[in-house]
């Protein structure tokens, strides 16, 4: 079988790693020459997208890629400690959470993917997708075509492939959060904590990466921000006067050294169509789902579409079957998601009130909300075949 993968980020690496593995010949085509390497904002994988990980044998590489965080504390507005669980996983998980940045993620993914035989094409745009009556046929901007048996599109948020397969798909939404991402210098944070400030102004999450402090302000805003012809600086004096009366956060921020573009978050409603035939969407593609789990769904899904690639008969059922296993789950991200995000875009009051209720509800009741999201068992492959 050969499959063409659309997108070289963390879905589609994975994917590409995951379609070797059952012994698929595959080829990706990403869109920049190179958006990998010790760049762009950090990102922590949880349990789930661990064990996935795992399953496809690049736990040690991607492990090494960045740093374990254990714990997991909330702090209210006030600088009260509302909540000190585990960090994206069960207390019992041996695996523990890992962060890095999402460059050296990617790029991790892409070696072991390239290890295990995948070809990855950079500087390689998708601009239009064809079924024949065999396979499938996408074009490239400039001209260059490749066929294969199925194609696998994890090409983001803004996806292209979503749009063919549905020209009635939603569009992304601005979520009413923005996110900025620095390093600090600032000393005295505890090494292994991811910390989460439940700001006046939306959330503000940062943990310790050595001798530096990463952090990551998702600013409530009800207007989208400029993103561009605003240098730097007068970003990080904004964010200052937004987080002046959270100690912590106005230490880091005014301890910082540097910042990364502003990323605009987004929603996107449920995309009803994920398949045909033979060409499907994983991924931020068929299902952003947000700072936490975004990553780790992606790394879910590729292993769970290569695992129904090798157990169906025919890509039209691996497709089909692979729609019905995810979707349940997919949905039930969706929705904590949305939580998420609104506990992040809380007034004063609503605010208050919830962290009064965190602090009685979280040592009860989180291990069992959550055990779910992070319990979750990633398929099995059997030993490659060649079809
Ligand atoms: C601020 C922020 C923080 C986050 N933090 C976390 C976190 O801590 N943990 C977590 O799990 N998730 C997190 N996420 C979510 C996570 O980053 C995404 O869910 C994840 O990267 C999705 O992977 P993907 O491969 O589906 O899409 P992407 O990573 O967006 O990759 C899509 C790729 O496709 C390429 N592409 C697009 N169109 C084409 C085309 N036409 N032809 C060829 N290539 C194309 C793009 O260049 C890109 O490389 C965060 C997100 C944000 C915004």
């Amino acid at each position: 079988m050969r499959a063409i993968v659309i997108g070289g980020g963390v879905g589609g690496a994975t994917a590409a790693l995951a379609l070797r593995r059952i012994g698929v010949d595959v080829t990706v085509y990403e869109a920049y020459e190179d958006p990998a390497g010790d760049v762009g904002a950090w990102i922590s994988l949880a349990a789930n997208g661990l064990r996935a990980v795992d399953a496809l044998g690049g736990l040690a590489a991607v492990r090494a890629a960045g740093f374990e965080i254990e714990r997991q504390r909330m702090w209210s507005a006030g600088g009260m400690l509302i909540g000190d669980v585990a960090r994206g996983r069960r207390a019992s998980d041996t695996l523990h959470s890992v962060s890095m940045l999402r460059g050296r993620l990617v790029a991790t993914l892409r070696a072991a993917a390239t290890e295990a035989g995948a070809t990855i094409v950079t500087g390689a745009r998708l601009g239009h997708v064809e079924e024949t009556g065999t396979g499938v046929l996408a074009t490239f901007e400039g001209g260059r075509t490749d066929t294969a048996d199925v194609l696998v599109a994890a090409d983001g948020l803004w996806s292209t492939v979503r749009a063919h397969l549905d020209p009635a798909a939603p569009l992304p939404q601005y979520a009413g959060l923005f996110s900025v991402s620095g390093v600090s210098q600032l000393d005295g944070v505890d090494p292994g904590v991811f910390n989460l400030t439940f700001a006046r102004n939306g959330a503000f999450l940062h943990l310790r990466a050595g001798a530096e402090v990463w952090w990551s302000a998702q600013v409530s805003s009800p207007v989208t921000p400029a993103r561009r012809g605003i240098d730097d600086a007068t970003r990080l004096q904004e964010l200052s006067r937004l987080y002046c009366d959270e100690a912590v956060p106005a230490a880091i921020l005014a301890a910082t050294t540097s910042l990364q573009p502003t990323t605009i978050m987004h929603v996107l409603d449920p995309v009803t169509t994920w398949h045909s035939d033979r060409i499907v969407i994983i991924g931020d593609a068929a299902h952003p789902v947000g700072a936490g789990q975004g990553a780790s769904m992606a790394i879910e899904d590729a292993l769970a579409l290569a695992a129904a690639l090798q157990a169906a008969p025919s890509v039209a059922e691996a497709l089909r079957r692979y729609d019905a296993d995810r979707r349940p789950r997919i949905t039930k991200v969706l929705g904590t998601a949305e939580d998420n995000r609104n506990a992040k875009r809380s007034g004063p009051l609503k605010r208050r009130l919830q962290a009064a209720m965190m602090r009685i509800f979280v040592p009860m009741v989180y291990e069992k909300a959550t055990a779910w999201l992070y319990a979750y068992e990633p398929a099995k492959l059997a030993a490659p075949d060649r079809r």
